[in-house]
């Protein structure tokens, strides 16, 4: 079998840090940037330059600001839905910061309800399934962030899945953020959380304290053993973008995921945002097999364990559960 025929589950991926490099010039030429073609792609895409995750989130300044009307947000959800199931994606969450959308004339909810058409719309066309995730900033007022959760409550079952916190971990600490969590618990709505990315042991622990059974990144729980033994006892899944953990210098040499997995941590393999990482699904898999021990075998096995905690429905787990059966990893 080869990498392009690994039916592939998506859960960690930035809608505005993999908007289509196409449509960002299209987009920055209607908007009227005096930006060449070149110097676009390096807005967007992470350089040598690049030493930490402050440095990494500056990406996504231009394509905020080009993702502020409901057709471009539809379109840019549809095309990489698209470019997903080109992928052999099967199922995909995709998550962005309704916030940082309603810089002009939008609503949240036409921000929300955009993207969702988008999907929906990719949905019906190609063989994907997947829902939305809606990131809580931390750079955001306590009360937009309540706002946010309310929405992805109004929304839940209708296109939105879950709630995510994002943004600057090392600024803003996660042990700050109890509030969303105790709200998304009381209304019922899933989460995962950024954490162990630029900040250690301390954030890690307090998004389990906040009861998730996900973590974004998560990869530096290996710098303490009480905390890995935590997430090991826990049964918690750490979603992994190897690609991100380099450019953000989370990680240096050795990126730990073999390690983690062969100590029982159930991972999924992500690449955070396909354009500011300059990556796709394939060639993270691809760079995986080349540099560690892991075998396809491994990665459909990652697949396969990571279904139980997609932010979705038991039929849709069980139909992804028969069509990764039939890969025979076993
Ligand atoms: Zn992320």
């Amino acid at each position: 079998m080869e990498i392009k025929d690994i039916k592939k589950i998506v859960l960690h991926l930035h809608l505005d840090g993999s908007l289509d490099l196409d449509l960002a010039k299209r987009y920055a030429k209607e908007d009227g940037y005096n930006l060449t073609d070149e110097e676009i792609v390096k807005e967007l895409q992470v350089d040598k330059d690049c030493h930490n995750l402050n440095d990494y989130l500056e990406k996504f300044a231009l394509p905020s600001s080009l993702l502020q009307t409901k057709e471009r947000l539809e379109e840019t959800t549809y095309t990489l839905f698209k470019k997903l199931s080109m992928e052999n994606v099967i199922y995909a969450e995709i998550r962005f910061a309704p916030i940082k959308h309603i810089e002009k004339d939008l609503s949240l909810d036409d921000v929300i309800t955009s993207v969702i058409k988008g999907m929906e719309k990719a949905k019906d066309e190609f063989n994907i399934l997947g829902g939305i995730i809606l990131c809580c900033m931390r750079d955001s007022s306590k009360d937009d962030n309540i706002k946010i959760v309310n929405y992805a409550k109004k929304y839940l079952g209708k296109g939105v899945v879950a709630i995510d916190l994002a943004g600057a971990e090392s600024i803003y600490k996660t042990k700050d953020f109890k509030y969303i969590f105790d709200m998304c618990r009381n209304l019922k709505i899933p989460y995962t959380i950024h954490a162990g990315e630029a900040d250690g042991k301390g954030s890690i622990n307090s998004a389990l304290d906040f009861k998730t059974k996900r973590l974004g990144h998560g990869i530096r729980c290996i710098e303490d053993k009480d905390t890995m033994e935590r997430i090991i006892n826990d049964r918690i899944l750490l979603e992994i973008c190897p690609t991100s953990n380099f450019q953000t210098e989370a990680i240096k040499g050795k990126h730990p995921l073999e390690y983690l997995y062969n100590n029982n941590i159930l991972i999924s393999i992500n690449t955070d945002n396909d354009t500011v990482s300059n990556i796709n699904i394939e060639e993270e898999y691809r760079n995986v097999l080349n540099n560690t021990n892991l075998t396809i075998k491994d990665l459909i096995k990652c697949n396969y364990n990571s279904i139980p905690y997609l932010f979705t429905t038991d039929d849709i787990k069980n139909k992804l559960k028969e069509i990764i059966e039939k890969e025979n990893f076993i």
